[in-house]
């Protein structure tokens, strides 16, 4: 059986640049910029007012000038004016473009206006170019203004609509079927016999699914008799990155192994030595679609999503850096099992590190409620003691990859 970083590392393997697409800037929240974009022009394109006030010539402070006469005033959005004659100055609002010859402002809280149109300066000192924002000060014509991949998050919409990019150039997610599987399996509108569980993974799925932008193209329900599992999983695998859920461990009614082979889906591996999520299967189709069978249990499908389908896209989506996080677990945990362990954890308010709480196994189904990551108890050591570091995952898909621009 491999190891959670063996079969991590195999599913690196199989990951492929995804294509780019322009889509409108207003529907690219959340998508993952592909190209870096460069600067259209200077910013500020203009030397722009930063304050109410008045513009004036450095030169005529120098010379000992004091009040000025007020030429005109320049308002937000005005076409600039050129020039400027010795002892006159403009009086200019915030965000208005302040002519070349005047190169510095003085705010209107320093100023007396007087009645035969002068300005006159109450202040002891002033230094050139003062409450003016000097064009090109933020970025020159053609210079990188914002690196790529990088995911077009609240931080970064309104600098992409200020360079003008109101078509965003981002990767191209692919479409998603999804397939749960199981008799005892019912609709979550439906009341459940006592025997019956509801398809809460179905809502999972898509939920995790819609944080990564993906496109789910179908999604349905099937039980576990063969036939009609084999049509549906067929039916799924018209879409570019199919997941499957239940029916993909040891039991007599685990049919989706056998019924992906019959597809003619090569299994990357079967089976992984982590805890939960161990009978997780990944395949892939000859044309370059991915499978992930994730076991039905609740807890396995979250962490096999959050462990392995993600890893995928990040790599997919050209992403390098390491997901994990070193933190500090604040509870010790102890563990009997060679396998690698990953659980639920909490950060509190305040407080340094995550916690952790004990749950009785996969099928809890509030185990995760409220948790910000995923800790990682390693393989080969049994006790995280208090305030050991361990490595997290959050629950953030792009926590770990906005990087400073
Ligand atoms: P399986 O992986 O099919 O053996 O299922 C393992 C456990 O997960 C069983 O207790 C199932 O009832 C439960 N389970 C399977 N599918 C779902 C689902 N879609 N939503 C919630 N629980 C499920
Ligand atoms: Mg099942």
């Amino acid at each position: 059986m491999l190891t959670y970083l063996e079969a991590r590392d195999k599913i690196r393997s199989m990951v492929k640049q995804l294509p780019t697409e322009r889509i409108p800037l207003a529907q690219a929240l959340n998508r993952i910029l592909a190209y870096p974009i460069f600067a259209d022009r200077d910013y500020p394109p203009f030397n722009r007012a930063a304050m109410d006030g008045v513009a004036i010539r450095m030169e005529d402070w120098n010379n000992g000038i004091r009040e000025f006469r007020i030429r005109t005033t320049i308002f937000a959005g005005m076409e600039t004016p050129t020039t400027i004659a010795t002892g006159e100055c403009y009086k200019i609002m915030t965000g208005a473009a302040c002519p070349i010859p005047a190169d510095t402002i003085i705010r209107k809280e320093d100023l007396t206006f007087t009645p035969n149109g002068t300005a006159l300066i109450r202040r002891e000192s002033i230094s050139r170019g003062q409450h003016l924002a000097q064009r090109g000060e933020d970025l020159k014509k053609n210079e990188l203004a914002v690196t790529a991949p990088r995911v077009c998050d609240i931080s970064l919409i309104g600098t992409l609509a200020a360079l003008g990019i109101h078509q965003a150039p981002v990767y191209k997610m692919p479409t998603v079927g999804i397939v749960t599987t199981g008799n005892e399996v019912v609709d979550i509108q439906q009341q459940p016999e006592h025997f019956q569980i509801r398809n809460s993974n179905q809502h999972l799925l898509r939920a995790l699914c819609e944080q990564w932008q993906l496109p789910i193209r179908s999604c349905q329900h099937v039980s576990d008799e063969p036939k009609a599992l084999s049509a549906a999983l067929k039916q799924a695998t018209q879409q570019q990155l199919i997941l499957i859920n239940g029916g993909v461990s040891a039991g007599d009614a685990d049919h989706v192994p056998q019924i992906l082979r019959e597809l003619g889906v090569e299994i990357l591996f079967h089976k992984v030595s982590i805890k939960p999520g161990k009978p997780l299967l990944v395949g892939f189709l000859p044309e370059g679609k991915i499978i992930f069978a994730l076991p039905g249990n609740p807890l396995s499908c979250f962490m096999t999503f959050k462990l392995f389908v993600e890893d995928y896209l990040h790599g997919c989506l050209g992403f390098t850096n390491e997901r994990f996080q070193t933190s500090t677990l604040t509870i010790p945990r102890f563990k009997k099992s060679s396998l690698d362990e990953f659980f639920p954890v909490f950060r509190h308010a305040g407080e340094y590190g995550y916690t952790w709480k004990p749950h009785h196994g996969s099928g809890v189904i509030t185990a995760t409620v409220g948790c910000d990551g995923i800790g990682w108890h390693v393989h080969n050591k049994h006790v995280i003691a208090e305030n050991d570091s361990i490595p997290v995952l959050s629950l953030h898909p792009f926590f770990n990859i906005i990087k400073p621009y």
